[in-house]
């Protein structure tokens, strides 16, 4: 399959990661919109939110749950951080495979 993510996760493309398990990896995002701008991905190809279905809610659960070990690790959690899942192309998704955005790191905070 032409998909980015799905490549990087079979290591087909390079990308560095900051978490893997069996099902999520966490990398940086190549274009930051914050001090720190991270992604975390399901490995499995879901297209979006709005493609989940009831045998992915343990799965995007888990995907949250490493958003804030990660977030705990960087240091960020203190001053705070935001998660985004952007759906579809009208609600900003470039990349057609389900991520969440971890931005944070604000000097202001
Ligand atoms: P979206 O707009 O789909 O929610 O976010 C996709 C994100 O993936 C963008 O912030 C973009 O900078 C990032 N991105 C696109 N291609 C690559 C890539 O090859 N490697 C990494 N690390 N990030 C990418
Ligand atoms: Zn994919």
């Amino acid at each position: 399959m032409d998909c980015i993510f799905c490549k990087i996760a079979n290591k087909e493309l390079p990308g560095k990661f900051l978490y893997e398990d069996e099902n999520i990896f966490v990398i940086q995002d190549i274009k930051p919109l914050a001090p720190l701008h991270l992604l975390a991905i399901p490995k499995k190809h879901i297209e979006s939110i709005d493609h989940l279905t009831e045998e992915d809610k343990d799965l995007v659960g888990s995907v949250i749950m490493v958003a804030q070990k990660v977030a705990r690790e960087q240091g960020i959690d203190q001053t705070g951080y935001q998660l985004i899942f952007n759906v579809g192309k009208g609600g900003g998704q470039v990349v057609p495979h389900l991520h969440l955005h971890l931005l944070g790191g604000w000097k202001n905070n």
